[in-house]
């Protein structure tokens, strides 16, 4: 369903026309820049009383020339839609952002797919309309990572159980606690990854754990939980996951993009229908952080699987790492380098270093009426250097591809965490007695 509605711009008082259409959620926040003067303007939908519609409006409000049935085309025309990217310019009827996506996805060599490929996207917008009703309950959500983290273990458990409508069993052993947390997120988060690429992913870490040479990821292991290492970055790693909920708006635009084979970046100025860039930009940077932490662990298990110890890093240009603490001092791109043929594949297409620094610098540039982002990587000096442009879509594109690796590598740390509890501490019992 669409509606088409003229709105006047309290900043400029100018006109431009509206096509939004309507999303599966019961609030609906859209909002676009001005494209006579860039004010930000803000359009809410509410369907909670479907089959009404109810409109609140912000910097902006219904003009008085309103359309009888079509635009004539005399202002400047938006599509506005939560789960699609969509486009401005001129106005076709009946060219909606879904029938576009139709269109986007059409493949004249397999006619039927396109539509399959679509009822998934729409399916999982769905999933047990899971998006919009964890979205409601996101205090909720984060309140059970905290508890995790606390004294209370009970507690935790019983908020789990009460939340997933399934009873847990009471052992606090930290297997058991850990079991929990994890059934919560795979179950809370689903429809932001890929579930199958998870599984596969999970047992390919298992296995590892079993098949190992014992003696050195034992010694790899322990230094971890030793330092702590490994419990402050599964509580970085968790601090994520919330925020993502946050963002869960702005990332369904790019839920769409899964579905196109050999995406490639920026090929046109899709758009987003919902907050902006400002809104994000840390999130980005906050993830590829935990991300970069995250490579310690495969450095250290892909010397493991290569050269038979975690410390054991291959020569590059010449000279070689002497220990995973200096490697995990060096830069993003240099970490790398470093991780030879490894042995889990990372999705690159989620890493920019550039974009990451321009943030962290502050040398981002939005234009808030073509979502562009333009960013300078080696910018801060005085002197005018170029930029590099990413449209907001492809950059919230990156943020789920990042989650994504951050999730997996997430399951790495559950499995360390599982080594520690039921094979080491066993051993050291055995030892004791
Ligand atoms: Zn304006």
């Amino acid at each position: 369903m669409n509606t088409n509605m003229t709105m006047t711009c309290n900043v400029c008082e100018q006109d431009t026309d509206c096509r939004i259409g309507y999303s599966n959620r019961q609030i609906q926040p859209l909002s676009f820049a001005c494209p006579h003067c860039g004010s930000l303007m803000k359009i809410t939908l509410d369907v909670s009383n479907a089959p009404q519609s109810k409109f609140a409006f912000e910097s902006c409000r219904p003009s008085g020339n309103q359309p009888t049935r079509m635009f004539e085309g005399l202002n400047p025309f938006v599509d506005l839609h939560l789960d699609f990217p969509v486009r401005f310019g001129e106005y076709v009827p009946g060219h909606t952002p879904y029938l576009m996506a139709v269109q986007d996805l059409h493949d004249d060599s397999d006619p039927a797919a396109s539509h399959l490929k679509l009822s998934f996207h729409v399916e999982r917008l769905n999933q047990l309309n899971q998006l919009n009703h964890f979205h409601d309950r996101f205090d909720e959500i984060k309140t059970i990572i905290r508890l995790y983290g606390g004294k209370n273990k009970q507690l935790f458990k019983k908020r789990v159980s009460d939340f997933l409508k399934m009873d847990q069993d009471t052992s606090l052993k930290p297997e058991d606690v850990n079991a929990a947390l994890y059934q919560f997120i795979s179950f809370v988060f689903l429809p932001f990854v890929n579930f199958g690429e998870v599984r596969e992913v999970v047992d390919g870490f298992s296995d590892l754990s079993i098949n190992l040479p014992r003696p050195a990821l034992g010694k790899f292991v322990d230094s971890l939980i030793k330092s702590g290492f490994l419990a402050n970055l599964q509580r970085d790693c968790l601090k994520i996951y919330p925020e993502i909920y946050c963002a869960e708006m702005a990332l369904r635009p790019a839920f769409f993009l899964d579905l196109k084979g050999n995406y490639e970046k920026a090929k046109t100025a899709a758009r987003i229908s919902t907050k902006d860039f400002q809104s994000y930009k840390d999130l980005y940077k906050d993830i590829i952080e935990v991300f970069a932490r995250q490579l310690i662990l495969l450095a250290g298990i892909n010397n493991i699987i290569k050269r038979g110890n975690s410390d054991a890093f291959k020569k590059v240009d010449g000279g070689s790492l002497s220990s995973l603490e200096k490697f995990a001092g060096k830069t993003l791109s240099e970490k790398f380098k470093y991780l030879d043929d490894c042995f889990y594949n990372i999705d690159k297409d989620a890493i920019d270093a550039g974009i990451r620094n321009s943030i962290a610098h502050n040398n981002v540039h939005y234009d808030e009426v073509t979502q562009l982002i333009t960013y300078y990587p080696n910018g801060g000096g005085i002197a005018q250097t170029i930029g590099e442009t990413i449209y907001f879509l492809d950059f919230m594109r990156m943020i789920l591809v990042l989650f994504r690796e951050m999730h997996n590598l997430h399951h790495l740390i559950k499995v360390l965490f599982y080594y520690e509890f039921l094979v080491l501490q066993k051993d050291r019992q055995k030892q004791k007695e």
